[in-house]
């Protein structure tokens, strides 16, 4: 674990405005919606309501107007004049346009205008409604009062109308606007209520919706800062609502990854330092011992010390090989070669290896467009590799076949074989199934990462069948390069 510092904000940026808790914005953003609904029903409940009210009973008054208009000429007018009245707590007169009353009917617990209307006054009224056109709407304070001193404002509605039979009729409807002062304190009282209740509830709930919901992304974030510190065992809780737990596998993922890259990374230096490490040893010490015992000076001493430089030698060039396929900076140098012929030659410079045989099977020649350079690398990747873990009988079997236009050449050993679960990790780099294995020491661990790299770069498929104890068949694809003309010539 390093002490790499979690940076709060860029360097040399002003350090930005710290960004409210997800509890607090929750609480803020409910405190916000109960406002608005307080606001909104104090609103409509107090300092509307005496407008709402007397629109209602406005509208009110002038359909029961209409309904009476209807059955003016009934013979049942008065009764239903009397339901009316009634059911819409309405004061209700039908005159004549001398002021004749044909039906008078009163709710109001008290003294109304209509019962003090003489018939005189009736007719006066009747010319001027008819004068104006032929109805008034008129709201005012009743000059009756309640015996409590109380006057309710009242609505009165004149309507003049012509029965079917051709007579005036004055419709006359008294209605009252109940008191609304009294009706606004009763509300006040609720809503102060209700506020109280809303604004309880709404801060428990606020709280508790905001501590499960922040709860789990605190966790994570927690979680995630020790990960950017360098902790890359730490685990994340997939807990929460669904895009947490998504984010909680997300990084648990990306966890992963990075534990098996750091602990790819202190192997290689491993790796890399032990093997620079043995050949240079083995180079020193046989110089030494040259320059100290003339006798020793040979031959055969000189050629290790030369076959240690050439294994420095390639492992450098894997690793520099291998940073520049994975930077995607190395460039294939396309061409149409023999696949088959390149094979053929790779294999003859194994010939003087003692005691290995490498039959090579194939049905015809096969040309393909890539870079023969690096087809030939994984090649001998491959074949390197089933010599270094072939079996008893020191056989490295290649054959090549043609099917649906794709050549693929395969590499068999009869070795010790890979187990399966190993079988996806060989292709990373630095990994070594076997670390310990003496013939583990041989190679880089970066072999397969590198065919694997060139194989990608040409699109070509690739893969191994492997049996415990029976050996390994490494193969790769390439698209077959049709034929040129007459010959099969390459193009120069
Ligand atoms: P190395 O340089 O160690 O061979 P590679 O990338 O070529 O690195 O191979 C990775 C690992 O895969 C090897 O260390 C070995 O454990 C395993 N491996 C590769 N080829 C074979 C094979 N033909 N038989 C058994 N194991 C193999």
């Amino acid at each position: 674990m390093n002490d790499m510092q979690v940076p709060q904000f860029l360097p040399g940026e002003k350090p930005p405005k710290k960004p409210l808790k997800i509890r607090w914005q929750i609480a803020l953003g409910f405190g916000v919606f109960i406002l608005i609904i307080a606001v909104l029903l104090w609103v409509f409940q107090i300092a509307f309501l005496g407008a709402f009210y007397r629109t209602i009973k406005t509208s009110e008054v002038k359909n029961t107007a209409e309904l009476i208009e209807r059955i003016l000429e009934d013979s049942g007018l008065d009764t239903q004049v009397r339901n009316l009245s009634n059911e819409r707590s309405i004061n209700i007169v039908v005159t004549d346009e001398m002021g004749t009353q044909y039906s008078a009917w009163k709710h109001s617990q008290r003294d109304c205008l209509l019962e003090t209307m003489t018939r005189n006054d009736l007719r006066v009224l009747f010319n001027e409604v008819n004068l104006e056109g032929g109805n008034r709407l008129s709201v005012y304070s009743s000059p009756f009062a309640y015996e409590d001193g109380v006057r309710p404002d009242v609505i009165l509605y004149v309507d003049i109308v012509r029965t079917q039979s051709g007579f005036n009729r004055m419709l006359l409807i008294e209605s009252e606007i109940t008191p609304v002062d009294a009706t606004v304190e009763t509300l006040q009282v609720q809503l102060v209520c209700v506020t109280v209740i809303m604004v309880l509830l709404g801060g428990i709930l606020a709280l508790f919706i905001a501590r499960r919901i922040s709860r789990p992304v605190a966790a994570v974030n927690e979680a995630a800062k020790e990960l950017a510190r360098g902790n890359y065992n730490i685990r994340f809780a997939e807990s929460g609502s669904k895009e947490v737990s998504e984010l909680a596998q997300t990084l648990n993922y990306a966890a992963e990854e990075l534990s098996k890259v750091e602990g790819l990374r202190r192997e290689l230096l491993a790796n890399v330092s032990h093997d620079l490490r043995t050949p240079l040893t083995m180079i020193r010490g046989y110089g030494e011992v040259m320059r100290d015992l003339p006798g020793e000076n040979t031959p055969e001493n000189v050629q290790i010390i030369i076959d240690e430089t050439e294994r420095l030698t390639n492992l450098v060039n894997d690793l520099l090989d291998l940073s520049r396929l994975e930077a995607g900076v190395m460039a294939l140098d396309v061409t149409r070669f023999n696949l088959t012929e390149s094979i053929r030659a790779i294999l003859h410079r194994y010939d003087k290896l003692a005691g290995y045989s490498f039959p090579f099977l194939a049905e015809e020649d096969v040309f393909v467009t890539a870079d023969e350079l690096k087809i030939s690398q994984v090649v001998y990747n491959l074949v390197n590799n089933a010599i270094t873990y072939a079996g008893e009988d020191k056989t490295v079997a290649l054959e090549q076949t043609v099917a649906n236009g794709k050549v693929r050449v395969s590499v068999t050993d009869t070795g010790e074989g890979i187990p399966e679960e190993k079988l996806r990790d060989i292709w990373e780099r630095y990994y070594k199934v076997d670390r310990e294995h003496k013939r583990a020491q041989v190679g880089t661990g970066l072999g397969l990462s590198i065919v694997k790299h060139i194989l990608e770069l040409h699109g070509g498929a690739y893969g191994v069948v492997s049996q415990l104890g029976e050996g390994s068949t490494f193969w790769f694809e390439l698209p077959v390069s049709p034929a040129l003309g007459q010959g099969n010539d390459p193009p120069k």
